[in-house]
């Protein structure tokens, strides 16, 4: 998972400032690095580990300019956190500079990589990001820009949203199934390219549309130009953006995040109605999804966690023991609203089981007479290639539990999940359009060792 940026903007000295803010405003799609690529008379990039405002400050961003810049957040999934894996990848090659920022995982990046080193190419990061360099650097030699992005197409297998800056072009380009999402704005003197919408509205921009699954925008000497380079029959939306990841203030592929978590909390009250006195959310993911929980019953929106916002990145840090240790650190029973009342907790997932299984004792500790769970997506039965961090079957509690095993195993006084019928008629998005894998194990590419059920094959 990351969050990716581009900028164009007619003042050189504002360009890589805007990079900056529309990045802060992805922080919550990469905690773990962060980067910015700027073309001016020369390319210049600056990188650092940690979050936005602490790798960056005033005199390196005012040392940054140039009319066009890229920006990266980090959270791995492919290569291990470190400073040499952190993007935007900066090459220079025959072809010209060549920045890149990537959002996804390749599925057949070993394979790509084996034969570029066979033809001896040498590698300097582990991230799968390298590869789209290598092979965007051989394209470029004889192709032009869209040439080159759909001979890439045909080579890459996963998912790719990019932002690169190749030579004075700033293009964003989304992989024809369009797992990730990548939008287009307008600001003062300029256009913004990002993740999220949310990311435009921070620098004050205009959203202008999605970008297309397929589709490039290609933005040279000022103008703005779409292009569309590949073409699925369906395509891979990623569900579990509108469930988890994206921030509600940002509108993916048409659909307010929004509304699709305040309609899964009203879809999930119709669905599984419980007997209680309130509803909290598991703050923060929970928090829409509770409150359309609550419109739909009648019943109390009464918060019984409280969440401390200052750390955020020490629970995102990857790594089992990283996630147990901080749950009790960010999070706090209202002893007040929960003493003798049933309480129906309302989170949007559960991954692994072991935070929810922490929150369900706290609020027990702090006086509930029952604590009832609710959950805004259908059970996680297997793990996501196209990156979201939750790579093993085996860490995923709903791969091999029942529901009733799994209520058991949070302690819960009662657990239903949303219905896969139920998440589709939220989001809004013709089921065949959705990467639904992490739900159903329906792969919409061949996945080594998993079986595509669209082609019928085991890769
Ligand atoms: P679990 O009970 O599975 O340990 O934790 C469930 C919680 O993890 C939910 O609140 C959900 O929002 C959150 N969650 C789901 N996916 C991720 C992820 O990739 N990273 C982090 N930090 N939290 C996640
Ligand atoms: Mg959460």
């Amino acid at each position: 998972m990351c969050g990716i940026v581009g900028v164009y903007s007619d003042d050189d000295s504002l360009t890589s400032r805007i990079a900056y803010y529309a990045l802060f405003s992805l922080q919550h799609r990469g905690q773990e690095s962060a980067g910015i690529s700027v073309s001016g008379e020369e390319v210049r990039v600056y990188k650092g580990m940690g979050l936005v405002n602490e790798v960056f400050d005033d005199k390196i961003l005012s040392r940054l300019r140039g009319t066009s810049a890229i920006g990266h957040v980090r959270y791995s999934t492919t290569g291990e956190s470190k400073l040499e894996n952190a993007q935007p990848l900066f090459v220079k090659s025959k072809s010209g500079t060549i920045s890149v920022a990537h959002n996804g995982n390749l599925v057949n990046y070993k394979d790509l990589r084996k034969n570029l080193e066979s033809d001896g190419r040498v590698f300097l990061t582990e991230s799968d990001t390298e590869v789209i360099a290598h092979l965007l650097s051989s394209f470029l030699l004889n192709n032009d820009v869209e040439e080159a992005l759909a001979l890439l197409t045909e080579r890459l297998c996963g998912s790719f949203s990019l932002a690169l800056l190749l030579n004075k072009k700033l293009v964003g380009y989304r992989d024809p199934l369009g797992f990730k999402p990548l939008c287009v704005g307008r600001i003062e003197n300029g256009y913004v390219i990002a993740s999220e919408s949310c990311a435009i509205d921070s620098v004050g921009g205009e959203l202008i549309r999605d970008v297309k699954p397929g589709e490039a925008v290609i933005i040279e000497g000022g103008e703005l130009r779409f292009e569309r380079i590949g073409e699925a029959e369906q395509k891979a939306i990623c569900v579990f953006e509108y469930i988890y990841f994206a921030r509600p203030d940002s509108i993916i592929d048409g659909r307010s995040v929004y509304s699709v978590r305040f309609d899964i909390g009203r879809t999930l009250a119709r669905e599984s109605p419980v007997d209680v006195d309130i509803i909290s959310p598991v703050p923060d993911s929970g928090t829409t999804s509770s409150i359309g929980y609550a419109f739909e019953s009648g019943i109390p929106y009464i918060e019984a966690l409280i969440k401390n916002r200052y750390v955020g990145r020490t629970f995102i840090m990857p790594g089992q023991k990283s996630r147990e240790l901080s749950v009790q650190l960010k999070m706090n029973a209202l002893k007040e609203n929960v003493r003798n009342r049933r309480v129906l907790l309302i989170d949007d997932s559960i991954v692994r089981g072991t935070t929810s299984r922490r929150i369900v004792d706290l609020v027990r500790k702090a006086g509930a007479k029952e604590v009832h769970f609710r959950v805004g997506s259908p059970p996680i039965i297997s793990p996501c290639y196209f990156g979201i961090d939750m790579s093993t079957r085996e860490e995923l509690i709903a791969s091999s539990k029942t529901v009733e095993d799994i209520r058991k195993t949070i302690n819960a006084d009662s657990l239903s999940y949303l219905s896969l019928k139920g998440l589709i008629e939220s989001v809004k998005i013709e089921e065949g359009d959705l990467c639904l894998a992490c739900l159903t194990s329906d792969y919409p590419v061949e996945v080594p060792g998993e079986i595509c059920l669209r082609c019928s094959a085991r890769a």
